[in-house]
């Protein structure tokens, strides 16, 4: 009966919202949510979509079935804006796309599709640390999951001659998994130099990359520029995999808008592979949910629309930037003991702050903050009510 034994532990286990929500005092602070916040510490529904609803209100659409892979206007667009408009293989009507259950179905659906026809070993291998689901999700997906070496404690920054040593050493024909920007736990990214000697290493290797685009703007406030990374390997032709999400950009995080999408050789491929992918999604869940991706059809293909919440998004991102700046300039002005540069250079929601998991107990216990063990926060949960305590509280807990 370990299983049963296992279950009772899990349930037992008090996540950081759980210990937030029963904490009585005032002054307390959520970083541990992966959700934006706005400046008041509420979630946020972009008024692009609320637009975007009005429309979809208006003209009273049925509540059908969707094809298996998903609504055709969404998917299109959420290729478009990912790959760009000049995109070869977009143009040529090679990319593969299925709608999914946001970001995480994407990946599970990818990882389905790849445990099934990926002609060699069937191993991925991640960063470490990673988003915390990826291991199981490709573990459920029938993958064998490795790491490889990303995030250096020391510098708080990338250990990019531990990323490149490690991937020079993966057998070949290996999926290597990406964070396309905003790398979540620690928002640190490659630079588009550092990517391009990644691209290389995975071509030598023959690696496939599968990219996760979960923030897609969230990092830079700038769409084109956060799809760097896909879009330089698409043009040195690699045949990419990629899981969007529209969770985070479009706040639209309940309602799981996603899409998974595979770059193939030409249009005979790419129907073999739709084809493919229908019958991975076909037992999992028949056919995705409508509503969400009617919200963000109607946002990527109405050009005010869009332009709305390209602004909308560039201001969450400018947002959470603009914490950065100000937890950065207390800290030093404190006298905080240590080097701080990392938190401005960090990138999207996420901040590894580099406290230790003793200092996250102290600040819970004593200043009511909540974070996960390992010092990350959530950027979005500051704002200028809470910036001030926060920093205080951080500075007195690492002068001990
Ligand atoms: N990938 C990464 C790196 C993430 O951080 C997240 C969300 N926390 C996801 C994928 C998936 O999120 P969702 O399923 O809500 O789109």
């Amino acid at each position: 009966m370990t299983w049963l034994l296992n279950t009772l532990l899990g349930s037992l286990r008090i996540g950081v919202t759980e210990a937030f929500k029963a904490d009585k005092d005032s002054r307390k602070i959520n970083l541990g949510v992966g959700a934006y916040r706005d400046e008041n510490g509420k979630p946020y529904v972009l008024n692009a979509v609320k637009k975007a609803e009005e429309i979809l209100r208006t003209s009273n659409p049925d509540k059908e079935y969707l094809p298996i892979t998903g609504l055709p206007e969404f998917t299109k667009a959420a290729i478009k804006l990912a790959y760009g408009a000049e995109s070869a293989p977009l143009n040529e009507n090679s990319i593969a796309v299925t709608q999914s259950i946001s970001g995480t179905g994407a990946l599970r659906i990818g990882g389905a599709f790849l445990g099934r026809f990926f002609p060699s070993a069937k191993t991925i291998y991640i960063p470490t640390p990673s988003w915390g689901n990826h291991t199981p999700i490709f573990r459920d997906s029938g993958l064998e999951v490795k790491q490889y070496r990303y995030f250096d404690k020391k510098t708080v920054g990338l250990d990019f001659d531990g990323l490149k040593e490690d991937l020079k050493n993966i057998p070949e024909k290996s999926i290597v998994l990406l964070h396309a920007c905003a790398h979540n736990p620690t928002g640190v990214d490659p630079t588009p130099e550092q990517w391009k000697v990644i691209s290389n290493i995975i071509k030598e290797k023959q690696a496939f990359p599968f990219f996760d685009m979960a923030y897609q703007g969230f990092a830079s406030g700038d769409t084109t520029r956060d799809a760097f990374a896909v879009r330089y390997f698409v043009e040195q032709g690699h045949q990419v995999a990629l899981s969007q999400s529209f969770a985070k950009n479009m706040g639209l995080y309940g309602e799981r808008v996603g899409a998974f999408s595979l770059v193939t050789a030409d249009p005979e491929e790419k129907s073999r592979v739709e084809s493919q992918l229908k019958i991975v999604v076909r037992p999992m869940y028949s056919n995705p949910p409508v509503h969400g991706a009617r919200i963000a059809s109607t946002i990527l293909n109405t050009p005010e629309l869009n332009k709305e919440w390209e602004g909308e998004v560039k201001h969450m991102a400018d947002r959470i930037i603009s914490m950065r700046e100000r937890l950065y300039n207390n800290l030093v002005a404190q006298g905080t003991p240590g080097e701080w540069g990392h938190i401005k250079s960090q990138i999207g929601m996420f901040s590894f702050t580099g406290l230790t998991t003793p200092q996250t107990k102290t600040l819970a216990e004593k200043a009511h903050i909540y974070m996960t063990a390992d010092g990350r926060i959530s950027m979005a949960g500051l704002n200028g009510h809470n910036i001030d305590y926060f920093s205080e509280s951080v500075s007195k807990v690492v002068k001990g």
